[in-house]
C-alpha cells in the first residue's frame, strides 16, 4: 500500500535535518511521498523537490501557517500555495518578523534566570551552519529550548517547553498569528489546499470545537489531520462525524521534527488517494 506523509519540518523552520535528508529518510522508511510543510516558510523546496527525484519519492510543497481562532492558537496546513501571491507572502512576512522580536523578548526574560544569549539561541538553530548565507530559519520556542538544551539545563526540548516555555511560564510572550478563516481564504487564493494541523492536539485543553469547524469550512477549509502522534483519541469520534457530515477529507502525518520531537518520519500518514486528490486540485509540477 502507498503511504504519504503529509507533514515534516526542516532547518528551515524547527526541524533537525535539511529537507535533502527528508527526502533520503522518506525513501528509506518506505513512503512513496511526502509534504514539506515548514512553519510560515516555503524556502526548503526546492532543495526538497530536488533531492526527492534523487530519491525516488513523490513531493508535495506545503506550509504550517501560525494562526490564531478567538483565544486559540491554531495550525493550518497549505498545500500547492503559489509562494509568489502578495497577500499570503506579506502576511507570513509578518508573522516572520513577530517571531523574531518574540524570541528575543523571551529569550531576555530568561537571561534572568538562565545563562542563555540571543546569539546562542540563533547561532545553534538546527539549520544555521547547513542553511544558505543570511539565511534565518523561521525562529520558534524549539530553538530557545535546544540553546537551553545546550547549556545543560535540561535534557532535551521537551523538557524545557514544560518547565519555561509553556503559555503560562513567566517567560512566555505570546507571537502575531493570522486569523485562522482569513488565513484559510490566503491559502485559497494562493491555489492552495488548506487543512487543518493536529485539531485534537492533546497540548490543548479541548478540541477544536465544531462551531469553530463550521467557520472554517465556510471560509473554504479542504480537510482536517485526523491521524496524528498528538491527536488525542478520545476527541476523535466527534471530528470524524463532523467531517462525514461537512465533506471534510481527513489526512494522516508524522509531524516529524527530526531529532527535535520523538515523532518518527512516517510513523502516521495519508493514503494515495487523498494525496492524489489534492495533487489534482493544485497547480504542482511533478
Ligand atoms: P512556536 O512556534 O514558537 O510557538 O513553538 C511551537 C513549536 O514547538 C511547534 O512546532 C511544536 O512542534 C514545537 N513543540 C511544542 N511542544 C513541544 C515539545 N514538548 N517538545 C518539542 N517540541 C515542541
Ligand atoms: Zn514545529
Ligand atoms: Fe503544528
Ligand atoms: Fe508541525
Amino acid at each position: 500500500m502507498l503511504r504519504y506523509d503529509l507533514h515534516t519540518h526542516s532547518v528551515y523552520s524547527d526541524g533537525t535535518t535539511v529537507p535533502g535528508e527528508i527526502a533520503r529518510e522518506a525513501a528509506a522508511v518506505g513512503l512513496a511521498g511526502f509534504a514539506l510543510t515548514d512553519h510560515d516558510t516555503t524556502e526548503g523546496w526546492s532543495e526538497a523537490r530536488i533531492a526527492s527525484a534523487e530519491a525516488g519519492v513523490d513531493f508535495l510543497p506545503g506550509i504550517e501557517v501560525t494562526t490564531r481562532d478567538e483565544w486559540r492558537s491554531t495550525h493550518l496546513l497549505g498545500y500547492g500555495i503559489d509562494p509568489e501571491h502578495s497577500e499570503l507572502a506579506e502576511a507570513l512576512a509578518r508573522v516572520r518578523r513577530s517571531r523574531v522580536a518574540r524570541a528575543k523578548e523571551m529569550v531576555r526574560r530568561l537571561s534572568a534566570d538562565y545563562d542563555i544569549t540571543w546569539e546562542a539561541v540563533i547561532g545553534d538553530a538546527a539549520g544555521a551552519a547547513v542553511l544558505p548565507e543570511s539565511f534565518t530559519p523561521t525562529v520558534g520556542r524549539p530553538h530557545i529550548a535546544d540553546a537551553l538544551v545546550a547549556a545543560g539545563y535540561f535534557p532535551d526540548r521537551g523538557a524545557a517547553f514544560a518547565e519555561v516555555l509553556r503559555p503560562g511560564s513567566r517567560y512566555y510572550v505570546p507571537t502575531y498569528a493570522i486569523e485562522t478563516v482569513d488565513a484559510i481564504g490566503m491559502v485559497r487564493e494562493a491555489g492552495g489546499i488548506p487543512v487543518l494541523a493536529h485539531p485534537a492536539a492533546d497540548r490543548h485543553s479541548r478540541s477544536v470545537d465544531v462551531s469553530a469547524l463550521e467557520r472554517f469550512v465556510a471560509a473554504g477549509l479542504w480537510g482536517i489531520e485526523l491521524d496524528h502522534p498528538e491527536n488525542r483519541p478520545e476527541w476523535i469520534p466527534e471530528l470524524e462525524r463532523f467531517a462525514a457530515g461537512h465533506g471534510l477529507r481527513l489526512t494522516g502525518a508524522s509531524d516529524y521534527h527530526g531529532a527535535g520531537k520523538p515523532n518518527r518520519l512516517g510513523e502516521r500518514s495519508s493514503a494515495v488517494g487523498s494525496w492524489e486528490e489534492i495533487r489534482s486540485l493544485v497547480a504542482v509540477p511533478r
